[in-house]
């Protein structure tokens, strides 16, 4: 196969391009000719003329435009205007679809795409072009997931370069389509193509949980308008609803089936929601975050490297357009590497799509850098030269954006670390607060609040709850006859057994009163319930062995009460029903009756 970039801004460089394209053509060699129109003009109508002219030159030639952000010719961002790639194949087929009426009707859409690519045999992978950002992509992404996981996806969204009203839509020679995608199928058993993405992306700052959301429209984060963290971090007055843009470079990533995703938001909502190039779901926890160069060369690096041993015919390069806005006059780093494998062309994306090559799931995403590798035939056995990201520009003239990246994501290294001991310390203060050190049981403070909690919720709901308070029987004696270590290993079994019969009990909560006392609350118990728990949990202890200490028996108290009682009469009554456990001879529960 063969790639031959034609830009159409110089009439006598287009001339010189197509003659090669028509020559290449009637060689007779190639059996296929795709065009792709990759238009930076804003102009519908010479837009739609160049796709026009190529179908009139070549008949039999498929045509597939679309509105681009950036034309990416041989590695570079060339001067704006419409760019055509040739894609001439020897023995692979290429069959362009059309699918109308896309908007609300995504999932069908998708179905219908996937029943025609199953139609066809030998499929490796198949290109979709968007016409914007409004296409609510869920459905129709879960529909192409379902089709055999051998054959790939890719494809972009299209959008002019403006960045508040980008013209979005795609075209062939037939016109302009704003509510269609159109779908190329590539297949063939001789067909070989490599697809992955680039990011570099990396999270800033401390992550929100999305609260509310509603497809591609990001309502709330922890509660609050999204809109917030836009100004709050970016500065970004929200009130002005096409001010979004400001924040293009600093997407919200999320760790999302298996992968990073990245949304970008395109506009700001009266009601302080985000609507984003992409849909993301409640639950989600995202994060702000900024492009870092040296994360993104040493990925390019790997990307061309793997190319390399894959050794592509033509490649084409479907780049966000916050990466154009992010690297300015320095784009070019990024892509040329690519190009000096083989021929190269692209555009800049309003939203880029790949099948994850793990998980099989098609998904969109921002920010990202496709590079999609095309090969007929098998490898030749000729090396190609090892190609490196040319960073020196990165010494240069864009060392100060290193050094300030560089200095951001190490401060926020430290703050997260930071943050995230805190959140540890936090939680070991709470289990300080709240438990025995000895037993690891709730300490009195905590067993008196979750008591009182049940009672109020018993003054709602009428249920009873019930209350056993366990003293153990000469317990000063285990102290005399065996120290004062046994002692606490008793009291730590003791605890552990009083911790097995709760798990009995749905809702039932434990705690060490003081000294050798606990308490066990059950809600939602009545008398006998409360006196069969508290006859197992006396057995529990009595009838096996402590390791030292040998035989162990304790006296319980127990009451059933409502939350409309008096709370203070029921703990003396249960205490009362305790000292009476205690002198009709202790290993006994006694239930109390509320006086
Ligand atoms: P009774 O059957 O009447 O309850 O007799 P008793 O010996 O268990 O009662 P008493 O209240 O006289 O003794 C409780 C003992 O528990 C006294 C105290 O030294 C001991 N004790 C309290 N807290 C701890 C502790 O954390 N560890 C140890 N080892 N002993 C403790
Ligand atoms: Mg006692
Ligand atoms: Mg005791």
């Amino acid at each position: 196969m063969r790639q031959i970039v034609v830009a159409m801004h110089g009439e006598a460089a287009s001339e010189r391009e197509l003659a090669q394209v028509r020559e290449a053509w009637e060689s007779g060699t190639y059996g296929q000719l795709l065009f792709h129109v990759y238009s930076g003009d804003a102009s519908k109508a010479s837009t739609v003329q160049v796709a026009r002219d190529l179908q009139t030159q070549f008949p039999q030639a498929h045509v597939v435009g679309t509105m681009s952000a950036g034309e990416i010719a041989c590695g570079r961002l060339v001067p704006r205007g419409v760019l055509v790639s040739a894609l001439l194949f020897e023995d692979t087929n290429v069959q362009v679809l059309r699918y109308d009426d896309v908007l609300d009707r995504e999932a069908f859409v998708g179905k219908q795409i996937r029943r025609d690519v199953e139609a066809v045999d030998h499929v490796k992978a198949v290109e979709l072009l968007f016409p914007g950002t409004e296409v609510y992509t869920k459905g129709l992404f879960e529909q192409l997931s379902l089709c055999d996981t051998s054959i790939q996806f890719f494809g972009g969204y299209s959008g002019g370069h403006e960045l508040n009203a980008p013209a979005r839509f795609v075209f062939d020679p037939s016109g302009i389509m704003r509510n269609s995608i159109l779908v190329t199928v590539f297949s063939g058993p001789n067909l070989h193509v490599d697809i992955d993405k680039v990011i570099g992306w990396e999270p800033l700052g401390l992550p929100f949980t999305v609260t509310k959301a509603h497809g591609n429209r990001l309502i709330e984060l922890d509660g609050r308008p999204a809109s917030e963290v836009y100004e709050k971090f970016l500065q970004i007055d929200r009130t002005q609803t096409d001010n979004a843009e400001e924040g293009y470079t600093f997407p919200f990533l999320a760790q999302y089936k298996g992968e990073a995703w990245l949304r970008s938001a395109i506009h700001i909502g009266e009601d302080g929601s985000l609507d984003l190039h992409g849909y993301v779901t409640e639950g989600m926890e995202i994060q702000l975050s900024y492009g870092n160069t040296e994360s993104i060369v040493r990925q390019i690096n790997q990307r061309v490297e793997a190319l390399r041993q894959f050794k592509p015919q033509a490649i084409l390069l479907y780049s966000c357009i916050v990466r154009k806005v992010f690297w300015e006059d320095f784009v070019d780093i990024e892509m040329e590497p690519f190009a000096q494998l083989c021929s190269t062309a692209g555009f800049h994306t309003w939203g880029e799509i790949q099948r994850n090559p793990h998980t099989h799931e098609v998904v969109e995403h921002n920010v990202t850098l496709l590079s999609i590798a095309l090969r007929e035939g098998n490898p030749p056995i000729q090396e190609l030269a090892p190609v490196r990201v040319n960073d020196t520009v990165l010494k240069g003239p864009a060392a100060q954006m290193r050094r300030l990246t560089s200095l951001v994501y190490t401060a926020m290294g430290e703050l997260q670390k930071t943050h995230s001991e805190l959140r540890d310390l936090n939680r070991r203060l709470t289990i300080m607060a709240e438990r025995d050190a000895l037993t690891g049981l709730y300490n009195r403070g905590k067993t008196e609040a979750l008591i009182e909690q049940m009672l109020d919720e018993s003054a709602i709901t009428r249920q009873p709850v019930s209350l056993l308070m366990l003293d153990i029987d000469h317990f000063k004696r285990v102290n005399d006859v065996y120290g004062h270590h046994t002692g606490d290993e008793v009291l730590r079994e003791v605890a552990t057994r009083l911790g097995s019969v709760a798990a009995t009990w749905v809702g039932a909560e434990a705690g060490r009163w003081g000294g050798e006392e606990f308490f066990l609350v059950l809600p939602n118990a009545r008398e006998p319930e409360a006196m069969l728990v508290a006859e197992d949990l006396r057995k529990a202890i009595e009838q096996q062995p402590f390791p030292q200490a040998g035989r162990v028996t304790t006296s319980i108290g127990v009451i059933t009460v409502t939350g409309n009682d008096d709370r203070i009469k029921a703990f003396a009554n249960v205490d009362d029903a305790l000292y009476r456990a205690k002198e009709g001879g202790r290993n006994r529960a006694v239930q109390a009756t509320l006086a």
